[in-house]
């Protein structure tokens, strides 16, 4: 395994490959890894001929200060993990590399609304980052095919739309959720929980198992409602549950009227803001 810390030289690595005419896979992360970053590059290492994870917590995705500061860093321990799986390259560039000052400022996209909803309603600006950090490693990485998590549904949803909307020659792949036995979304953010809110917080994969059913009873309305209810009373602190058009990502009125419907929720518990989802028709 190559640990790269400068674009300069990741870049020289990449072009050497092309002309080889190998394919590159990309899977960006913040660190922290776990089995759910490494079901993204397992998929990359069967798709492509190499594979290239990213570890970089971006700043200027953190809408809050404390939560940037808390954010988890395990080093040594990630490195072990991409190299016991055979990962190819690790790019671990410092903030100056990926926002040098002399980097010609891109302007802002309009994603159309797709940023307002859910995390972007609770996480202002958030998107943003995510959508100038995704594009500055897609312009340094120049993969072939860019992995990403369906645990972050939305963000998927945002950064599949800028592909689409800058044309850039790149192949978005959504690898499905990877969860404990317990149900639990496996995240970086778990390692902050107890035992007992870990327990506690397995109570949003049930209810999110429970919703396709209660759809057919009750309006998307009256199952948010009962939903967030559930939560209260499992011991959470529920944000939101917004049941929405999966490509969208505008509240469903009607769920038998839909082809593609995702439920997507936030809740804090001990501290810790977790998020998950289910696609409940597609
Ligand atoms: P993060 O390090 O949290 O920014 O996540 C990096 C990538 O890993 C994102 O594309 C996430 O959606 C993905 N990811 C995180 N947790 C999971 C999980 N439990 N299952 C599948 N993908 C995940």
């Amino acid at each position: 395994m190559i640990l790269f810390k400068k674009v300069s030289d990741l870049k020289k690595f990449v072009e050497a490959q092309r002309l080889m005419g190998k394919s590159i896979g990309f899977s960006p992360t913040m660190g922290a890894l776990h089995s759910g970053h490494m079901a993204l590059l397992h998929t990359s290492q069967a798709q492509c001929d190499i594979s290239i994870v990213s570890i970089f917590v971006n700043p200027t995705q953190f809408n809050d200060p404390e939560d940037l500061k808390k954010y988890p860093r395990t080093e040594g321990n990630d490195l072990a993990m991409l190299d016991k799986e055979g990962c190819d390259v690790v790019f671990m560039p410092g903030v100056d590399d990926i926002y040098p000052k002399n980097l010609p400022e891109t302007p802002k996209l309009d994603l159309e609304g797709l940023d307002k909803v859910m995390e972007g309603a609770f996480r202002p600006g958030h998107f943003d980052g995510v959508v100038q950090v995704v594009k500055r490693l897609l312009d340094i990485v120049a993969p072939d095919k860019l992995y990403m998590g369906q645990k972050d549904f939305q963000q998927f949803t945002i950064i599949n739309f800028m592909i689409e909307q800058y044309k850039l020659p790149v192949e978005l792949v959504v690898v499905p959720i990877v969860r404990e036995d317990s149900g639990l979304a496996k995240s970086s953010r778990n390692v902050r929980l107890s035992e007992a809110a870990k327990q506690k917080a397995t109570s949003i994969f049930q209810q999110l198992s429970g919703l396709r059913a209660a759809l057919e009873k009750f309006s998307p309305k009256e199952v948010e409602t009962k939903f967030l209810k559930a939560l209260e009373i499992a011991g959470l602190e529920p944000e939101y549950l917004c049941i929405v058009n999966g490509k969208t990502l505008q509240p469903v009125s009607d769920f038998s009227k839909e082809s593609y419907v995702v439920a997507c929720t936030a809740a804090w518990i001990e501290g810790v803001r977790l998020i998950d989802n289910m696609i409940l028709k597609q």
